[in-house]
């Protein structure tokens, strides 16, 4: 599920961490090699430590350009940075004695034994590797706007919404930009906390919660009305009936009206999983009134004290009028507490577009996602709710009664940045 914007997203953060590493390790580099030469006129020490400190900068030199390949490389790039920065601790030990060690005991004449263990493992931390001299590298804009591109890019290719993406865009940078740098993960950690709160934000819409909707109906004597609208095709009978099941296995008991009776086939379909459900369906003839069909629904719930009505409607091209007029007339008639929109993942824009479209038409309160179970790109999933303002309520995950789940931001915030 959503693979690849789990990928599209880790690989930034690697790109980001990567490239300002890089930068640092330069930098630190050039000034290591600067400082080993003053040093070395001072007490000509060991000329091991400059060989090597000399390697490190014509490697790094050479990275760049590998930097550049596929995100498959990223795990290895960044393998190869902590190798790197093993060997600056490398040398750092080599060096003990002749460098740094000696000029800290000029500066500072307290000997290590006296330090606390806290003290000397963040001296340790700080001078060790490749943050060794660079204690106020402040994250710039030019540092991470290439990769922010890419990644906007990205993120555009693989369905996002573009108001989506320009917002992730616009909170990563607002939160990097000119924070320091001072230890080696900092960078890592900063750039996957500026993504996960970016994503949480988007995904962050109330909504109402079905449960306690029911059961404050239920106080007063009225089923909660809840009424399906999207295309066909999407999966809509499909989730009418794991919504049903859902709510069976928290105790109450659903009516199912099938008032999509214009197309060939829907009533049939309906009823063969209301059967296997044991839930009951009500159904007129095909071309009967829609409308009608769902009061019979209602009255039928109010009689028998069933505490849910879940209204199944037609479903063809959003575009078409007279599906608009009738979905406006069931709305009229019923007064569903809950109207919720279906929508196929895998559709990606394709179903952003037709959320809003019912929502101008009658105003949705939720989205149901089904296929996400098959859909790697994840675009509609982390676009849809934000587009409309509707909080998405349930992910279909699979063609079974039970592959519903219900849907948490922080949730799919773990699926893609983990
Ligand atoms: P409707 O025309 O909108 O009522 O669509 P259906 O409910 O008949 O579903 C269309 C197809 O999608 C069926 O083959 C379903 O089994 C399948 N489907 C529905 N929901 C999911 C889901 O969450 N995951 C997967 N993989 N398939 C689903
Ligand atoms: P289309 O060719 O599929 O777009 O169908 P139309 O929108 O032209 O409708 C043809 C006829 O069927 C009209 O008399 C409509 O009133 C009726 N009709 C259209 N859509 C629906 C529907 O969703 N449900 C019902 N019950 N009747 C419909």
């Amino acid at each position: 599920m959503f693979e690849s914007l789990k990928k599209k997203f880790n690989g930034t953060i690697g790109k980001i961490s990567d490239k300002i590493t890089e930068e640092e390790k330069l930098e630190a580099s050039s000034e290591k090699k600067g400082t080993n030469e003053t040093t070395e006129k001072l007490e000509s020490p060991d000329n091991s430590v400059k060989d090597e400190s000399d390697k490190v900068v014509e490697e790094s030199l050479t990275e760049p350009n590998s930097m550049k390949e596929s995100d498959d490389n990223k795990s290895g790039i960044m393998g190869f940075l902590r190798g790197k920065s093993k060997e600056s601790d490398k040398i750092k030990v080599d060096s003990k004695s002749s460098v740094e060690t000696d000029f800290s005991k000029l500066e500072n004449p307290i000997s290590d034994e006296l330090k606390s263990e806290e003290e000397l493992s963040k001296e340790e931390d700080e001078k060790s590797g490749i943050f060794s001299f660079v204690k106020h590298k402040t994250i710039s804009e030019k540092d991470i706007d290439d990769i922010l591109f890419e990644l906007e890019m990205a993120l555009l290719e693989g369905d996002v919404a573009m108001d989506v993406a320009e917002q992730i865009i616009k909170s990563v940078k607002e939160d990097l930009v000119g924070r320091k740098i001072k230890r080696r993960n900092d960078v890592f950690d900063f750039t996957k906390e500026a993504l996960r709160k970016a994503i949480s934000n988007i995904l962050d819409i109330v909504g109402k919660d079905i449960t306690s909707l029911i059961e404050e109906a239920k106080k007063t004597g009225e089923p909660l009305k809840i009424m399906f609208v999207g295309i066909n095709g999407t999966g809509k009978t499909t989730t009418i009936a794991k919504i049903s099941t859902y709510f069976i296995e928290k105790g109450f008991t659903p009516v199912i009206a099938a008032s999509d009776t214009f197309r060939a086939g829907a009533i049939e379909q309906l009823t063969h999983h209301a059967d296997k459900l044991g839930v009951k369906i009500i159904k007129h003839k095909k071309g009967a009134d829609p409308a009608a069909v769902a009061y019979d629904a209602v009255e039928h719930a109010r009689a028998k004290g069933k505490e849910l009505v879940l209204i199944d409607t037609a479903g063809r091209m959003q575009t078409n009028v007279n599906l608009m007029d009738e979905m406006k007339k069931i709305k009229r008639v019923i007064k569903p507490d809950l109207i919720i929109y279906v929508g196929d993942a895998l559709t990606g824009n394709d179903s952003v577009e037709q959320a809003q479209k019912f929502n101008n038409a009658v105003g949705i309160d939720g989205i149901i996602l089904t296929k996400a179970d098959a859909d790697a790109k994840g675009g509609s999933a982390l676009s849809i709710g934000y587009v409309i303002q509707k909080p998405i309520l349930f992910l279909g995950t699979g063609q079974s009664y039970a592959d519903i789940i219900e849907f948490k931001p922080e949730w799919m915030v773990e699926q893609i940045i983990g």
